[in-house]
C-alpha cells in the first residue's frame, strides 16, 4: 500500500461523505445515524468475492464499484421498494494499491448517486483476497413490499427490458475488439447493470402479485418463484425478449441482466403496467409465460410442452 492506512480511510470519508436532509451523523464516527423514514424499512447484504464474482486483472475497480451498489439496490427494486442507504465493507489484500481502492469508492459512489441512494459508512480490513461486502437498505409503504410467493395460477409471467446481454457482455469483453454496436452495448450492461428502480412501482401499481430480479438467470429465478408461490408455470422460450448480441442460451441462462420478472394477474394490467413503462422508461414488458397450478414446463411453437431445466449462471472464477 503506497499511503497509510489512516490516510485512505481519510481519502474514502471524502468519497463516501455521503450527506441529506435524514442523515444526522455521516461518515466519520464509529456509526452512521439516519432519521427513519414512515414506511418499512428494507434490508439487503451481499458481497462480492475477488476470483468468484469479480476479476481485478479483467474489470476496472470503478466498475466493481458501481456493479456492486447496483446488484443491491437491484434486490431492494425486486420488492418495490427505494433504495435509502448503503454501507460498505472492503477487504483489502496486501498487493492493492491505494488509487484501487479510491476507485472502487468512486465507482460505488457514482451509482449511489445515479439511484438516488447515500453511501453512509465504510469500514477497511486487511486479508488474504479482496471482497467487497455492501448493506443495504431501503423503504417501501407499509405492507406493500412485493414478494416472490404471490403468484397465482392463471398470472401472466412478465419481464422488463432484454436478457443475456449482461451474459454476452462478460463473454465479448474477454473475447476483445471489435466490436458491434449491439457488442458495446451488451458490455456496458455487464460493467454497468441498470437495477429497475424505477419500473419496480410501476408493476406493484398495476397489482404484480410476485416479482424478483433476474441475477442467476431467467428460468432459475422463475423456479425462485414458482418455489416460493407454490404454483408451476408455462413458459415460452421464443417471447423471451433476448439482447441482439446475446448467443443461445444467454437469455434464458445468462445472469446478472438485473431484469425484473414479475407475475400480473390480468391482461389488463400487463397493458396498463406497459403502457406506464413504455412511456415513462422506454422499458418493455414483455409476457413470456403462464402461472400453473404445478409443474414446470416449457411450450414450444408446436404446442407441445417439455420439462423445463433450469439453467443458471454458474459464478465464473
Ligand atoms: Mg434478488
Amino acid at each position: 500500500m503506497d499511503i497509510s492506512e489512516d490516510e485512505l480511510i481519510t481519502a474514502i470519508g471524502r468519497v463516501l461523505s455521503g450527506t441529506g436532509p435524514d442523515v444526522l451523523v455521516p461518515v466519520g464516527d464509529d456509526a452512521a445515524v439516519v432519521r427513519r423514514g414512515a414506511g418499512d424499512l428494507v434490508l439487503t447484504t451481499d458481497a462480492l468475492v475477488e476470483g468468484t464474482h469479480f476479476d481485478r486483472a479483467m474489470s476496472r475497480p470503478r466498475d466493481i464499484g458501481y456493479k456492486a451498489i447496483a446488484a443491491s439496490i437491484s434486490d431492494i427494486a425486486a420488492m418495490a421498494a427505494s433504495p435509502r442507504y448503503a454501507l460498505c465493507a472492503l477487504t483489502l489484500s496486501d498487493d492493492v494499491d491505494a488509487g484501487w481502492a479510491m476507485e472502487l469508492f468512486g465507482g460505488m459512489r457514482e451509482a449511489s448517486d445515479e439511484f438516488a441512494c447515500t453511501l453512509v459508512g465504510g469500514n477497511l480490513a486487511r486479508g488474504p483476497e479482496v471482497t467487497v461486502a455492501i448493506t443495504l437498505t431501503g423503504e417501501v409503504a407499509r405492507g406493500a413490499a412485493v414478494r416472490r410467493s404471490g403468484a397465482e395460477p392463471g398470472d401472466a409471467v412478465v419481464v422488463t427490458g432484454t436478457l443475456g446481454g449482461a451474459a454476452a457482455g462478460r463473454r465479448l469483453a474477454r473475447r476483445g475488439a471489435p466490436w458491434t454496436e449491439a457488442e458495446l452495448d451488451a458490455i456496458h450492461r455487464h460493467e454497468r447493470p441498470a437495477p429497475r428502480v424505477g419500473e419496480a412501482p410501476v408493476l406493484a401499481r398495476n397489482g404484480a402479485t410476485a416479482m424478483i430480479d433476474v441475477s442467476d438467470g431467467l428460468t432459475r429465478d422463475l423456479v425462485r418463484i414458482c418455489e416460493a408461490s407454490s404454483v408451476g408455470v408455462r413458459l415460452d422460450p421464443a417471447t423471451v425478449p433476448a439482447h441482439p448480441a446475446a448467443a443461445e442460451g444467454e437469455a434464458l441462462g445468462g445472469g446478472e441482466d438485473y431484469e425484473l420478472l414479475a407475475t400480473m394477474p390480468s391482461v389488463a394490467a400487463v397493458a396498463d403496467a406497459a403502457g406506464e413503462l413504455a412511456e415513462v422508461f422506454a422499458t418493455p414488458l414483455t409476457t413470456i409465460g403462464t402461472i400453473t397450478t404445478e409443474g414446470l414446463q416449457t411450450i414450444d411453437d408446436t404446442g407441445n410442452t417439455h420439462p423445463l431445466e433450469p439453467s443458471g449462471w454458474e459464478h465464473f472464477t
